[in-house]
């Protein structure tokens, strides 16, 4: 934009023909590279929806009581997430990995799925299992390794589908779900969008307990194959436990599938506008530097803790190390939150959603373009939406 509006100033005097050339050419190169650039930021236009299992492979059977498995469940309550966003956002295009509960994909074919598309965002539904039918609850994950052996066993678990396909010693170039050695290489992968898989994962983890009043098991990272080759940013979620009876009843009821599925959109529809917003953030970024826009310090509210209120804040980031002595937050003064190994940071405290939205812009002016405003009443965690509506 600077080399455009210098431009236009010498466009403006007579131009020896060699110069014209060399505008007209860099004009070209401004009006093509943009367009580049902006493609990582351009919002969310494409999403695959990952039904766990199908076909020859059931998923977990729950207690044996219903007939519906894992591959019922996790379809039905795909579709009906699928429904929602088709339904407020008829733009996106919306890819579904299995449609019927006949059909039997490979794990790799899940993700290749996804990557040939260039989807911006896949999701991978599931139920849960246990041993014992005392663990009940909602848990959301992201690719990484993890230390925790219960995330591990998870995961093994879902990767042990592997075994059900023809030609998997090839497909997954020796790759053992079972075997501990095996899970190495996934400790060398580069996660290039952990920082937004995080951002989606927590936003369904929230409305789990808000929407769908679900025991939140948190936000967790554990080696799932299927989310481990996505080129975008990915999630695994398990929507509960079908080894619990009652979780059991309420997965294979019409309304938990309902609830369900509607906080997993309230979830995307968030995390959509975030990064909406971030993309129209990052141009306004590259004006206000042109035009030296110096954004004032906001003043933020003191708040009197005794008095019930509803306060906004503004999440900066989550991370899964601690950050706060790190260069990215040198200059920057945030609360720190620790939860199942995720690191969250927070600024900002102030009645004003207003004052909120603007510390958010300021902040995604710093460069944490995924920053997005939350909402608290009383200390707990609500919707944005709701806490607007209660102020008034
Ligand atoms: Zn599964």
């Amino acid at each position: 934009m600077f080399i455009v509006l210098n431009l236009n100033k010498i466009y403006n005097f007579r131009l020896l023909n060699l110069q014209r050339i060399i505008v007209v050419f860099l004009l070209i190169t401004i009006v093509v590279f943009p367009c580049q650039s902006q493609n990582a930021n351009n919002g969310i236009k494409k999403i695959v929806i990952d039904p766990g299992h199908g076909g020859k492979d059931p998923g977990n059977l729950g207690t044996g009581r219903y007939k519906e498995t894992e591959k019922h469940i996790a379809l039905d309550i795909s579709l009906l997430f699928g429904n929602y966003v088709k339904e407020a956002y008829p733009d996106i295009e919306i890819i579904y990995t299995r449609k019927t509960n006949d059909k039997f994909l490979e794990l790799h074919e899940r993700t290749q799925l996804a990557n040939d598309n260039n989807a911006d965002l896949f999701i991978s539904i599931h139920c849960d299992a246990w041993t014992s039918p005392n663990a009940y609850g909602a848990g959301v994950y992201v690719m990484g390794m993890s230390k925790l052996k219960a995330n591990m066993d998870i995961a093994m678990k879902e990767n042990a589908v592997i075994y059900l396909e023809d030609d998997y010693k090839q497909n997954y170039e020796g790759f053992d779900p079972n075997s501990p050695e095996s899970y190495i290489v996934f400790s060398l992968t580069q996660n290039t969008y952990l920082g937004q898989s995080l951002q989606i994962a927590e936003e369904v983890q929230q409305q789990f307990a808000t929407r769908a009043n679900r025991k939140s098991r948190g936000v967790k990272q554990a080696p799932f194959y299927v989310i481990s080759r996505a080129n975008m940013p990915s999630i695994l979620i398990e929507t509960g436990f079908l080894t619990n009876p009652k979780e059991e009843d309420y997965l294979n009821s019409k309304q938990g599938k309902v609830y369900l599925a509607s906080a997993i959109f309230r979830a995307f529809r968030s995390y959509k506008e975030s990064i909406d917003m971030a993309s129209i953030q990052v141009d306004n970024k590259e004006q206000n530097k042109e035009k030296k826009i110096e954004i004032k310090k906001e003043v933020i509210e003191k708040v009197n803790p005794k008095k019930p209120s509803i306060i906004f804040k503004v999440q900066i980031g989550t991370y899964l190390k601690e950050m706060k002595n790190s260069e990215r937050f040198k200059d920057i003064i945030a609360e720190e939150e620790v939860v199942n190994e995720t690191y969250k940071y927070f600024v900002g405290n102030t009645k004003s959603k207003e004052q909120a939205d603007k510390l958010r812009i300021n902040m995604v002016n710093k460069g944490f373009n995924g920053a997005f405003v939350i909402a608290l009443k009383d200390g707990i965690r609500i919707n944005v939406k709701e806490a607007l509506s209660l102020q008034k």
